[in-house]
């Protein structure tokens, strides 16, 4: 009996477990998933959490439910990846495999800009968005100022589309031209990876909302007692309500296997998310991905890390059958 393991409960993991729990022949392959959360939870709705058109409980799913399809789930945290030893360590004990995909996403890291943790809300973290989104409920005046820490962050689209959303909601709740809205990026125009012209079109949407854009902006804190976004070159930016998205970068777990690039993500080879261990595959966020052209990290999202799953586990099933892994990865969704 050969083990299958899979590391991260989130798009990523859950894609390939399911794709290979079509696809495996179950009398001669265990398939295993570990996750330190309960539940899975889907980043993509997010926005609409934020403005109530979506209730907390729409978005997580209970990673228990894979038992059903013959997965086995584990709750617990994966503490070390040993590549040499084909070994585990998880808070519950060491698991061996035979393959592993590893899917463990991005870590945030607020605390990484003073003041943020205590003055402004995390937009990337489920609890923080309950707790905005009755904020947002009650709100009648004031300064929004949603902000990117650094680059790169997860998913270039969706601070656009959380600050067009709320622009929307405080419309209709007749409450719009009492708050102003700005948002700061370090970005030179918004989400560059999709060219100027998209970047162009969202400036003229902002701008057509009366929503304030500065860019190239190094965020350096958050000062909570004077309600200031403090950047650098001396520039503040004032406001009563600071949502923000914090520093990301590779799983700390990752840093020892010797499998990542600076930046902490795994070097994977692009077309088959192999890693430089060839029983080892790494999809998703955690990737080191990178555009063919400019050689700067790919974009970081669901879609992305769906498609690469497809890959990975559909090789994984022609390996089980003694064929070639034919499946290539080819950036689909960009
Ligand atoms: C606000 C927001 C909106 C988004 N909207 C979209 C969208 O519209 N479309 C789109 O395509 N993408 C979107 N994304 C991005 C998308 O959600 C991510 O790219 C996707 O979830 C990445 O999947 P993943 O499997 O790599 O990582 P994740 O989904 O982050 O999963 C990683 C999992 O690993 C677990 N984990 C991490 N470390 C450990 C450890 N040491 N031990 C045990 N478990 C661990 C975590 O608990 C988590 O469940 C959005 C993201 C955000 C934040």
């Amino acid at each position: 009996m050969s083990t299958v393991l899979i590391l991260g409960g989130g798009t990523g993991g859950v894609v390939t477990a399911n794709v290979l729990s079509k696809t495996l022949d179950k009398k001669t392959h265990k398939i295993k998933l570990i996750d330190r959360n309960k539940n899975h939870v889907f980043y993509s709705s997010f926005p609409l959490l934020m403005i109530n058109k979506r209730k907390p409980q729409h978005l997580t799913r209970e990673l228990e439910r894979l038992n059903k399809k013959g997965i086995e789930f584990m709750q617990s945290e994966v503490k070390k990846i040993d590549v040499k030893q084909d070994e585990v360590e998880t808070s519950k004990g060491k698991i061996k495999y035979d393959y592993l995909i590893i899917s463990l996403g991005a870590e945030h890291h607020p605390e990484t800009v003073y003041g943020f943790a205590e003055g402004a809300y995390n937009i990337y973290s489920f609890t923080d968005l309950i707790k905005l989104s009755g904020q947002l409920e009650q709100l009648q005046k004031g300064k929004i100022v949603l902000f990117i820490s650094s680059l790169p962050f997860i998913c270039p689209s969706a601070p656009y589309e959380m600050i067009f959303l709320l622009d929307a909601y405080l419309r209709q709740r007749g409450v719009r031209k009492n708050i102003e809205l700005t948002v700061v990026t370090p970005e030179t125009s918004p989400e560059p990876l999709a060219g100027p012209k998209v970047g162009e079109s969202v400036r003229r949407m902002l701008k057509q909302r009366d929503i304030k854009l500065i860019t190239e902006a190094k965020v350096l804190s958050l000062d909570t007692t004077q309600k200031q976004l403090i950047l650098d070159h001396g520039i503040h930016v004032d406001g009563d309500l600071f949502l923000g998205i914090p520093p990301q970068w590779g799983p700390n777990v990752l840093r020892d296997t010797g499998l990542v690039e600076a930046g902490g993500w795994i070097k994977v080879d692009p077309h088959t998310l192999q890693t430089g261990n060839e029983r080892v595959f790494a999809v998703g966020d955690a990737t080191a991905l990178r555009l063919p052209v400019m050689g700067i990290l790919a974009p970081k999202a669901g879609i992305f890390a769906h498609y690469q799953a497809e890959v990975v586990a559909r090789n994984l099933a022609l390996l089980s059958q003694g064929k070639k892994p034919k499946h290539r990865y080819a950036a689909k969704g960009l």
